[in-house]
C-alpha cells in the first residue's frame, strides 16, 4: 500500500502532488530522504527528518514543517498500517514557485509511505561505474538532492546492463565514494576495517555512522580514510549501508566473489538488535 500526506490530507494510491508550472518538476528543485518503519520501530527516524530540513536549506528552500511536526505525522502514518509492517518512509520537499530561482517559502512538503519488506542479508554484485560522484563545487552533493539521483540511474542502467547489481562510484579525485544507491565499507585483506572519509562528495549516511558506532561497541574499529579503488580488488569483504537495506554483503566486485563474512554480518545483527531499542 502507498499512503501519502500532503495539504493536510492522507490519501492511498500514487497521489498527484505537483503542478505543471512547478519550479521542482521543470528545474529538479526537490530534496527528500528516506527512513524505515521495522515492525513498530523507527531507527534513526529524526536524524532523517532532520537531514530533510538541511537538505532543503542546501537548496535554498525552506522545509515547511519542523521535524516535530514530521515526526508526528510519520508516527501517524505509520500507525495506518499494521504493526509488523516493514516499510520505507519518504519525507519530499519540492518548491512549487519561481522561475529561476525557487521561492524558498513556497516549498511544499509530502510524506510518502509504503510497504517494503527488509532486504534479507543475501549477497548483491557490483561493478566499478565509469561515472564519478560530482565535488562539491559541481553540484549539492551533501544533500539529498532529488537531482543527483539522476547520476544515480546512470550509473545503476550502466551496471544492470553489464550484469550487475550495483556499482562503486568514485570520487572526482579518483578515490571509493560509495555504492550508487549506499555507502561502502570493507575489509582489507590485511583485516582493517574501513570506509571512505566524508570528503563532501557523497552523502553522510545515517546507517553508515549508526554501523561504525554499533561496530565500534562491540570493539571493531572503523578506520575513516582514503580508499584507494585497488583495495576494493583485494577486499576480504565488501558490505554497503544504507536505511533501504541496512548492511548488505557485496559477495561478487567485478569478476571476484566475496563472502558475505563475519564483519557485514555482526555489524548486521547489532543494527537489527538496535533497532528494537527504537
Ligand atoms: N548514498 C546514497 C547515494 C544514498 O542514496 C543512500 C541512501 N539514502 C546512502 C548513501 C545511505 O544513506 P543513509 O544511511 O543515510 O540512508
Amino acid at each position: 500500500m502507498y499512503l501519502t500526506y500532503y495539504n493536510g490530507q492522507w490519501a492511498e494510491g500514487n497521489t498527484p502532488l505537483f503542478g505543471a508550472m512547478d519550479h521542482s518538476v521543470w528545474l529538479g528543485s526537490s530534496v527528500f530522504d528516506g527512513a524505515r518503519a521495522l515492525r513498530g520501530h523507527l531507527p534513526d527516524l529524526r536524524p532523517h527528518l532532520e537531514r530533510v530540513v538541511t537538505s532543503a536549506e542546501k537548496l535554498g528552500l525552506t522545509c515547511p514543517l519542523s521535524v516535530d511536526e514530521m515526526e508526528a505525522l510519520v508516527r501517524e502514518g505509520v500507525a495506518r498500517f499494521p504493526a509488523d509492517a516493514e516499510l520505507y518512509i519518504r519525507p519530499l520537499v519540492f518548491a512549487s514557485e519561481g522561475f529561476l530561482i525557487p521561492t524558498a517559502e513556497a516549498a511544499a512538503f509530502a510524506l510518502t509511505l509504503f510497504d517494503a519488506p527488509l532486504p534479507p542479508f543475501a549477497g548483491f554484485s557490483a561493478c566499478l561505474s565509469p561515472l564519478r560522484r560530482p565535488e562539491p563545487t559541481m553540484a549539492p552533493t551533501d544533500a539529498k538532492a532529488s537531482a543527483l539521483y539522476a547520476n544515480t540511474a546512470r550509473a545503476l542502467r550502466d551496471a544492470k546492463a553489464r550484469g550487475f547489481d550495483n556499482a562503486v562510484l568514485l570520487d572526482a579525485a579518483g578515490n571509493v565514494a560509495e555504492f550508487a544507491t549506499s555507502n561502502l565499507f570493507l575489509v582489507t585483506h590485511d583485516g582493517e576495517v574501513v570506509t571512505p572519509a566524508l570528503n563532501g562528495t557523497f552523502l553522510a549516511g545515517i546507517t553508515r555512522a549508526r554501523v561504525i558506532a554499533l561496530l565500534g561497541e562491540a570493539g571493531v574499529n572503523v578506520v575513516e580514510r582514503t580508499v584507494k579503488a585497488e583495495e576494493l580488488d583485494t577486499a576480504r569483504e565488501i558490505f554497503s549501508t544504507g536505511n533501504y537495506g541496512k548492511v548488505t554483503p557485496c559477495t561478487r566486485y567485478e569478476t571476484r566473489e566475496l563472502p558475505a563474512g563475519p564483519v557485514a554480518r555482526q555489524a548486521r545483527e547489532r543494527y537489527l538488535a538496535y533497532t528494537e531499542t527504537t
